[in-house]
């Protein structure tokens, strides 16, 4: 039974989880009119977008840098969303002085300035013999970004033909490995590693990442990432503020156990305990393999479907370690937000590092309070070690040794850090926190806690990755699994291209 006088009439689409595809997608919905109910599991909004308290510390769940935010005089793809959902009168953005550091354990520290002139200047200042092959790789980068403009601003309209004809270099790097690219630029080992120092955002190394992601990472960042004041719970907080001024309902501690199916389309959602809650369309935030193979009823998905949903490979997960010192940056002498520490430069090893629960030879160690001062009490200093984990490492790990080598992991990677960039880390530590890819599923359900959804591989471009349109018709899918890939505002960006794909249908009464 619907409750609370929800009717079918009154709320046609139920939007399935309010991570950022979800509320990406709630929220242009929303903003068209359309009556939404949102649901979701847990007891607050955001999914991965949240932060948590331990002791005197709330620290950010998830959020390193936002991108595509931009400014009034340079908006970026999501400003005139935020824009419209209030976002900028309730919430600041900080913006990091850098790109980031880099530390290579032979002692090669680098410095990378944000701005895209400046940071390819920097890449030709460390490696002058390259700098015919980085200007290559400079236009490449800029072009592909152009590409992607027009790929924002069609809202999901863009079809493959168009974008062939418009921005043949988008479509051709959309078949390329960052490797690939690489070797039509400049085959310096050392160039290639720092130039893709930034391939933990995307969960593959340069032989295996889809040039698109990689290039559409990197010039996002460079052109405007911020940090919201209030981390990202603030944010999904303003987000659904908004939504529910506009009429849209969320439900809380909601667990959608069942879509709901009549004469092939889809009919309604049915809660883990009962309730049902009649619509004509459902946008999933929910993975499309436990959407399609979970919640609905089996028989009505086709085979080819099913092997859709199965076919690429889960990416990446993460281990991290959330740390509260009782000291500030300035007494530990940390002058940087995001600083990447490399104990080789082969990438490639990094990677096969990361596939099993070892010490990392890649890890990311973020100062938050670098970002702005006051995340934490006075005196004290946020850090956040990050290392990526493949998730299915940890699907083995019996219950019983489950805490040892979470402990054992997270003490990894503090050495780590002490040896290349905080001495004595250990001493100043007030509170100490670790997550381990089953933390990361158990809180979103995304399987093998992965962070972006499936891997962001060069099987796998934008272009062919599974788009918004379910199964069956009135389903759609949102988030980091779908469309443009994982990350914060390509999660958004996901749900409101799904919004957009079922107001189209619905007003060509294809729902
Ligand atoms: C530690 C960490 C650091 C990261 N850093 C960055 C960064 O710096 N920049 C960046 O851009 N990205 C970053 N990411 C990645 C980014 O957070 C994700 O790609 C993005 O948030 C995914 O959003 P989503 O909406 O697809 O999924 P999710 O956030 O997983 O949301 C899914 C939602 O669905 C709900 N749900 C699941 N099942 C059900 C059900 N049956 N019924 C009801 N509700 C359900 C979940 O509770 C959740 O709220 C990071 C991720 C992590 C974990």
């Amino acid at each position: 039974m619907a409750k609370e006088n929800v009717t079918q009439n009154e709320l046609p689409i139920v939007v399935i989880g309010a991570g950022l595809g979800g509320l990406g997608a709630a929220c242009q919905l929303a903003l068209s009119g359309e009556k939404v109910l949102l649901l979701e599991k847990h007891n607050v909004p955001g999914g991965f977008a949240t932060s948590f308290v331990r002791g005197r510390f709330e620290f950010e769940g998830a959020l390193h840098v936002l991108a595509e935010v931009g400014t009034e005089e340079h908006p970026l793809s999501l400003y005139d969303f935020f824009k419209d959902l209030g976002v900028f009168n309730k919430i600041d953005f900080k913006k990091p002085m850098d790109l980031c550091r880099s530390i290579f354990y032979d002692g090669l520290d680098i410095t990378f300035p944000n701005g895209r002139e400046t940071y390819f200047e920097k890449l030709i200042e460390l490696f002058p013999n390259d700098k015919k092959g980085i200007n290559k790789f400079k236009e490449i980068v800029f072009k592909v970004r152009e590409g992607f403009n027009y790929v924002a601003a069609k809202e999901g309209k863009a079809t493959p033909l168009g974008i062939l004809l418009k921005h043949p270099y988008l479509a051709r790097v959309g078949g390329l490995t960052l490797s690939d690219v690489f070797d039509r630029c400049f085959k310096d080992q050392k160039l290639r590693a720092v130039a893709s120092q930034l391939w933990g955002y995307e969960g593959l190394p340069p032989s295996r990442v889809n040039a698109m992601y990689y290039i559409l990472v990197l010039i996002a960042l460079l052109d405007d990432a911020v940090f919201p004041v209030g981390r990202s719970h603030a944010l999904s907080s303003v987000i659904v503020e908004s939504f529910e001024k506009m009429g849209g309902i969320i439900k809380y501690n909601a667990l959608v156990n069942r879509i709901l199916v009549k004469e092939g389309k889809v009919s309604g959602v049915e809660l883990l305990n009962g309730e049902q809650y009649p619509c004509k369309a459902v946008i999933s935030n929910v993975n499309p393999i436990c959407t399609t193979m979970k919640m609905l009823p089996r028989e009505t998905v086709s085979d080819s479907y099913k092997k859709r949903v199965y076919a690429p490979d889960i990416g990446t997960s993460l281990f991290t370690v959330y740390l509260g010192l009782n000291k500030t940056p300035k007494d530990l002498g940390v002058t940087h937000f995001e600083v990447f520490l490399n104990s080789t430069y082969n990438l490639e090893e990094q990677y096969l590092t990361s596939l099993r629960i070892e010490r990392p030879k890649y890890l990311l160690a973020s100062c938050y309070n670098i970002m702005y001062e006051d995340i934490s009490p006075p005196g004290t200093n946020q850090v956040v070690l990050t290392a990526l984990q493949d998730g299915k490492s940890w699907s083995t790990v019996p219950p019983y040794q489950y805490h040892h080598k979470k402990d054992e992991m997270a003490n990894k990677m503090i050495s780590m850090a002490e040896e290349l960039l905080y001495p004595n880390l250990r001493k100043y530590i007030e509170t100490a926190e670790a997550a381990t890819p089953l933390t990361y599923y158990h809180y979103s359900k995304s399987l093998n806690g992965a962070i972006y959804g499936y891997k962001q591989d060069i099987l796998d471009s934008p272009m062919m990755r599974l788009n918004s349109k379910g199964p069956i018709p009135g389903l759609y899918f949102a988030g980091a699994w779908v469309n443009l890939g994982g990350g914060y505002s390509t999660s958004i960006t996901s749900g409101r291209m799904a919004a957009s794909m079922y107001l189209e249908e619905n007003e060509k009464g294809g729902v």
